[in-house]
């Protein structure tokens, strides 16, 4: 395709995609200022700069992915979160913007300035790395079952230089030995195995893994809630990102293990998004 100006690229993506996905206006911006290494204003600026013949071809092969449901996010190789710019890639979870809740929950605590904290299932490292960016006096560890997803938020560490973050491998508490945090925060998998909402967009995409947890999606958060009391120093605070019709049943698992504090709150959309709770030692089981 030759002498395609930015204009004609850009209506001839949002052309393609329209019946593809709920954005494409959204997603042939993206993708085509990832084609062009270049932010939003240019596509405007610049509408009639035309392409160089590499740019289209790459142009034409990321269309052809996003129509066959690749999410953008995979094709173009990262994804924005909290401040930070984060590769991706198919052995984890996109970071989602609800998903920044935990993080201002976290940041709001009433904790010490040189607090440790944990990020149990940390996947590209979003949660630990903001975490860790807005609190430099905290030591935030990040633990993942999975290598590749180790090896990817440890990346994600250097490309945002961030200091005081370490990833390792772990499934759930299961390399920790005997280490105790101030703060313990989860995005664990949390949708229900026969979920219909799996067959959907981006999801096809994602890791199963790091999305389901039996049949009523709480299989991990039953494991998580109990051990994390071995990982909590006293008046330690557990913050578990969840479903938004799981709020109930997590404020009971928090009650039957003896946590204090217990509270809910809501995502941008309006929906139960995040319960957490207080550890205090003096509260035998
Ligand atoms: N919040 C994600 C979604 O609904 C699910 C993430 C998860 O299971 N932790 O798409």
């Amino acid at each position: 395709m030759d002498n395609l100006t930015i204009q004609q690229a850009l209506d001839m993506g949002i052309q393609a995609l329209k019946n593809h996905s709920d954005s494409a206006k959204t997603d042939a911006e993206t993708l085509l200022c990832d084609v062009l290494h270049c932010n939003r204003t240019k596509l405007i600026v610049d509408a009639n700069y035309i392409l160089t013949s590499e740019q289209a071809c790459l142009w034409q092969e990321y269309l052809q992915q996003r129509i066959q449901g690749r999410p953008v996010s995979y094709i173009i190789g990262h994804q924005d979160f909290w401040t930070l710019s984060l590769d991706v890639n198919e052995s984890t979870l996109i970071p989602r913007p609800e998903t920044e809740l935990l993080v201002e929950l976290t940041l709001d605590l009433t904790v010490a300035d040189n607090s440790c904290c944990l990020d149990l299932g940390t996947g590209t490292g979003a949660i630990a790395l903001a975490i860790a960016s807005e609190r430099k006096g905290w030591q935030v560890t990040g633990c993942d079952r999975i290598t590749e997803a180790v090896q990817l938020a440890a990346h994600n560490q250097r490309k945002n230089h961030v200091e005081n973050a370490r990833f390792l491998v772990s499934h759930w508490f299961s390399a920790l030995g005997e280490q105790a945090f101030d703060v313990i925060v989860t995005n664990p998998p949390y949708v229900e195995s026969d979920s219909a909402y799996l067959t959907q967009g981006d999801l096809r995409f994602e890791p199963g893994s790091a999305l389901t947890s039996g049949e009523d999606g709480l299989d991990d958060i039953r494991l998580i809630i109990p051990q994390a009391r071995q990982h909590l120093k006293s008046d330690g605070w557990l913050l578990i990102e969840h479903g938004f019709k799981q709020a109930n049943a997590i404020q009971e698992l928090f009650a039957d293990a003896g946590y204090e504090q217990i509270q809910t709150r809501q995502d941008c959309a309006g929906h139960d998004r995040v319960t957490f709770a207080q550890f205090k030692l003096h509260n035998p089981l």
